[in-house]
């Protein structure tokens, strides 16, 4: 099978520009840079990062909602890079997004028919009578009371909202959904919910996910694979199990040992990170984690490490990834 998306070196660079009258470029914000990754069908890549790591940015790119400075973006084989906007008007339909913020990204003055059935009217599908019928039974799909297609968005919780959003982005029949944070915005009591839904549909539909999220908890029963991004890059990407298992990375390390972990005795030794991320604008030399990784050498200030294979679907790009403390390790508090 070949993947349904697939990112080839992609970068979003901003150049900076100061003074009034005469503008000196003072440098570039390398908001994404150097992104690549496949996507197969049915699969679920989650993307995570702390915020303002670019990951979506990423899926903002991965769907030419903003252009990218360079690389190449395919879809379903087809270099959709140079698409012309008639050709990504016939594409988005296939690539829906869910947003974060279930309260912002629903129209107020729109029922909830009107919002679900947007996308048909947006893509010319089905008549009248068709799309009601259809919101209807999409409503239905994401355990929402068919009753509810006459009410506006402020009647619902948050989780009911974003289930309003998911059959919204379902209204196209997409091969491929961009989930952008979806559950980041509600009470941890309804992630499970929303995450168990997408999962729901994913099996019925054959849905592949690009799921974008800021901590490894949340996509670790969505996911299939996981990248894990640093200030614009791909600095760890894996199939699921070798991510939390066995993270090769310290910055991956440090996310999970952030994460919420229920069973104490697998709790990390590892105090969360120290410092704030650095600004994309002009990131630091060599590896862009050095600031902040307990495990800097001196090579690491000046030598940019490449993303590796460590074993086989497995990447890594630390100078260390071979030798760095197993997660085993930290676990016990042998750690760093
Ligand atoms: Fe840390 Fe050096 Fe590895 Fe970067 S290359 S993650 S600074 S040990
Ligand atoms: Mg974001």
């Amino acid at each position: 099978t070949k993947p349904l998306l697939e990112l080839e070196d992609i970068r979003k660079l901003y150049p900076v520009k100061k003074g009034l009258i005469i503008q000196k470029e003072v440098g570039t914000v390398r908001a994404v840079d150097g992104v690549s990754f496949q996507l197969m069908p049915g699969e679920t890549l989650a993307v995570v990062g702390e915020s303002g790591c670019g990951k979506s940015t990423t899926a903002r790119l991965a769907m030419r909602l903003i252009e990218p400075t360079s690389g190449t973006i395919r879809y379903d084989g087809q270099d959709i890079t140079k698409a012309t906007r008639q050709d990504m008007r016939r594409l988005r339909r296939d690539m829906q997004i869910i947003f974060q913020d279930p309260y912002s990204s629903l129209n107020p003055r729109m029922t909830v028919e009107e919002i679900i059935a947007e996308p048909m009217v947006v893509h010319n599908v089905g008549d009248r009578a068709s799309r009601r019928d259809r919101v209807r039974e999409l409503l239905r799909l994401v355990d929402l009371a068919p009753y509810h297609a006459d009410r506006y968005p402020h009647e619902f919780s948050g989780g009911q909202r974003q289930r309003i959003g998911i059959a919204r982005a379902l209204s196209v029949s997409p091969r491929l959904i961009v989930c952008d944070e979806p559950v980041s915005a509600l009470d941890v009591s309804i992630q499970a919910q929303i995450v168990n839904l997408l999962k729901d549909l994913q099996k019925e539909f054959g849905l592949t996910y690009l799921f974008i999220s800021h901590g490894l908890a949340v996509v670790k029963h969505v996911s299939d694979r996981v990248a894990v991004m640093y200030l614009g890059q791909i600095v760890e990407i894996a199939d699921k199990k070798n991510l939390y298992d066995n993270p090769r990375h310290p910055y991956t390390q440090a996310l999970l040992a952030a994460a919420p972990e229920p069973d104490p005795s697998r709790r990390t030794a590892m105090k969360s990170l120290g410092g704030d991320l650095p600004s994309p604008l002009n990131p630091p030399s060599g590896c862009r984690f050095h600031t902040r990784c307990p495990l800097a050498q001196e090579r690491c200030r000046s030598e940019v490490p490449a993303l590796r294979e460590i074993e086989p679907g497995h990447r890594a790009a630390c100078h260390f990834a071979e030798s760095v403390p197993s997660f085993t390790r930290f676990r016990n508090g042998e750690g760093i």
